[in-house]
């Protein structure tokens, strides 16, 4: 399979799969797609209704890698990823109502559904750095839910250190303690002196200072990353499956909540791919950039506002640019432009008749935090306990009110939002048993200001093997 970056066009062909994914970013600054998705048809589609998670997993990854790697190699990183996702189904469906299904994601080593791409881009990673003897250092910025995954993922990995910047004092207690009692010597912890874009900037900054990034060896594991968004595909193509397995449907619809566009855009993939999926409904909190886009066209960037559901307080979708390149006709020029455009005017807006093509997918709809406590109310009502970012989704589904099925991705444990949920329902849940002791467990972070040349240090000072 060849891949192409949004920005020129930069071609990667076959067996590189391994550069797309140890890659990130293009070195054109653009994003990677496949030139040509694979397709299946109907009778493919529902052959693999059959197959176990992990089966499923190994065919869909399989068609994206070209030569790269081989079939028993996917499926035993597929067994190896998915080990720990609680005693059966990693991704098991709950009713809401007839016509409302929630897909929970969360039973994950670190409860939420990123999970899922980082315990795949740890062993992908190993693959590659195995067959080239080498090492790497991971860097990376969290406003809570992407760090302890990756942490969790990376841990004790013999050829990665991995190094998290999260603002200090702004994760919840339960996320900084996912991160800081993982007791492992490749795993570094950096509470910085100010907030999240800080630590992006940081992140950033360190990833093209070409020098730095040659003696440390410098990898991301951030949302742009191609085998993240790849490894997510597969939960649309299994959930769907056992929908429309049992229930005869033609088709289904999904609502997903949504802050970087990566989640969804995995969805649009298994659509492109010949999954039966009608709609995809964008849920947002008040960060509505990419809701209102889907109703106005218009693409427009202003501050973030702090919400409940805080893994999606976020302004610029950073997937998004993968979507635009696909309206906009593969021209990267005009991804430049409109990307330029962003920059300096602060939005964009696309024509109607692209609004319209992209309507016969998405729907926006956004969710205030009022209507989301609502809706985790009304769930409770029903013996049904969400976390705040879920329960966009579920209103998002509730006011959609689609004619077909729709599956809402339940992307949180609630217990990593208790403090959201019990202003909701005056109640907690309950702490899952391998966390009963994460509150007195000791923690190893360090405190840093926000300061390029101090975390410099830091890493160079820790990054040897
Ligand atoms: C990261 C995250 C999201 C948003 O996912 P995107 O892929 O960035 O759209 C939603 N919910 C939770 C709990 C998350 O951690």
């Amino acid at each position: 399979m060849n891949y192409i970056s949004t920005r020129n066009k930069y071609h990667i062909s076959d067996n590189n799969f391994s550069k797309i994914t140890m890659e990130g970013l293009a070195p054109d600054g653009g994003l990677y797609i496949p030139e040509n998705f694979p397709f299946l048809n109907s009778d493919e589609v529902y052959k693999m209704a059959n197959l176990s998670y992990t089966e499923l997993f190994t065919e869909i990854i399989y068609k994206f890698c070209g030569s790269c790697i081989n079939k028993s190699e996917i499926y035993q990183i597929a067994i190896n990823s998915y080990k720990d996702f609680g005693s059966g189904d990693p991704a098991p469906l709950t009713n809401y109502n007839n016509n409302i299904k929630i897909l929970e994601l969360y039973h994950g080593p670190t409860l939420a559904f990123k999970d899922f791409a980082l315990q795949f881009l740890s062993r992908i990673f190993n693959l590659f750095l195995d067959r080239n003897n080498k090492n790497i250092t991971i860097i990376g910025a969290t406003s809570g839910d992407t760090g302890s995954a990756a942490i969790e993922a990376f841990k004790n990995n013999p050829r990665a250190n991995i190094i998290i910047l999260h603002p200090k004092d702004k994760v919840s207690e339960f996320q900084r303690r996912q991160m800081t009692t993982v007791n492992a010597d490749n795993v570094f912890n950096i509470a910085l002196e100010g907030n999240f874009d800080d630590c992006q900037a940081i992140v950033k900054t360190l990833l093209v200072d070409k020098e730095f990034n040659k003696k440390q060896n410098l990898a991301s594991i951030n949302s742009i990353n191609w085998g993240r968004v790849l490894a997510q595909v597969v939960y649309y193509f299994y959930s769907a499956l056992k929908v429309l397995k049992f229930n005869k449907l033609k088709r289904v619809n999904f609502s997903v909540p949504t802050g970087n566009f990566g989640d969804a855009y995995a969805g649009y993939i298994a659509k492109k791919m010949g999954l039966p999926i009608n709609k995809i409904i964008i849920a947002t909190n008040s960060n509505d950039i990419l809701s209102k886009f889907f109703q106005t066209g218009i693409y427009r960037v202003s501050t973030v506002v702090p919400t409940l559901s805080p893994s999606m307080d976020i302004q610029v979708a950073s997937n998004f640019e993968r979507l635009l390149f696909e309206c906009l006709e593969y021209n990267p020029a005009l991804v430049t432009e409109y990307m330029t455009k962003l920059n300096t005017h602060g939005s964009f807006e696309i024509s109607k008749e692209i609004l319209y093509q992209l309507n016969k997918t998405f729907i926006g709809v956004g969710v205030n935090d009022d209507i989301t406590l609502e809706r985790m109310r009304s769930c409770y009502e029903k013996n049904i306990i969400v976390d705040p970012h879920t329960s966009v989704g579920l209103q998002a589904a509730c006011t959609a009110n689609l004619d077909d099925l729709c599956i809402v991705l339940s992307t949180a444990h609630p217990v990593k939002f208790s403090s959201a949920v019990n202003k909701a329902i005056n109640n907690s849940p309950s702490l899952p048993n391998k966390y009963k002791n994460i509150f007195t467990l000791n923690e190893k972070y360090k405190t840093m200001p926000n300061d390029l040349s101090e975390i410099k240090n830091f890493i160079s000072s820790n990054s040897s093997f």
